[in-house]
């Protein structure tokens, strides 16, 4: 089945002054399609075209023939995923079975906050900084490049975008104080919650 662009699930200016329009206008409409239509082209006329994105980023992880095809449909996954992580308003102290579980399994949305910045801010180079759940735990771990925990049988939560695309016109190389904002202003908690059902 052929990859989806989707729509940003909010306008472009929805998340300023933490991500600017002019941000989302290159990361969704020229990034992240780039993405989309080169993981098209390279799983067409093959077994691939057929598959969901979960089940090519499962089989062709770590498959140095296919690590085109990897990073491609990684990326337009991660990437649609990111974009619902985020809404205008989030971020603050979760609610819900979320802010349950980061009290037992991550001793406290403090921690939470610490473990998670860290994550992001010590991916060296291009990457991603995630919530999951690993074997009915959260854990938080990062990614490089186009990686993507459901390839190592890991459930993703939440999602943050530390390649420098994601906040160097709005940040430069601040990349940790973009995570902050995230953190304290964009995350989706209500989508998060959505993921443990
Ligand atoms: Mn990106």
């Amino acid at each position: 089945m052929a990859i989806t662009f989707p729509d940003l699930p909010y306008p472009k200016d929805a998340l300023e002054p933490y991500i600017s329009a002019k941000t989302l206008e290159f990361h969704h409409g020229k990034h992240h399609k780039t993405y989309v239509d080169n993981a098209n082209k390279m799983i067409s006329g093959t077994p691939h075209e057929n598959e969901d994105s979960e089940t090519i980023i499962r089989k062709c992880y770590r498959d140095q023939s296919k690590i085109g095809i990897f990073n491609n449909v990684a990326q337009a996954w991660n990437h649609s995923f990111f974009w619902r992580c985020m809404k205008r308003g989030g971020g603050k102290p979760p609610s819900g079975e979320i802010a349950e579980r980061i009290k037992s399994d991550l001793g406290g949305y403090e921690k939470f906050i610490e473990e998670f910045k860290n994550a992001g801010v010590t991916q060296f180079g291009s990457g991603w900084a995630w919530l999951v759940l690993d074997g009915g735990k959260l854990k938080i771990v990062k990614t490089p490049n186009a990686e993507n925990p459901l390839a190592e049988g890991k459930k993703p939560l939440l999602v943050v975008d530390v390649w420098e695309h994601a906040y160097y016109l709005d940040y430069q190389n601040r990349r940790p104080d973009f995570l902050q904002a995230f953190i304290d202003n964009l995350i989706n908690w209500d989508f998060v919650n959505s993921q443990l059902k």
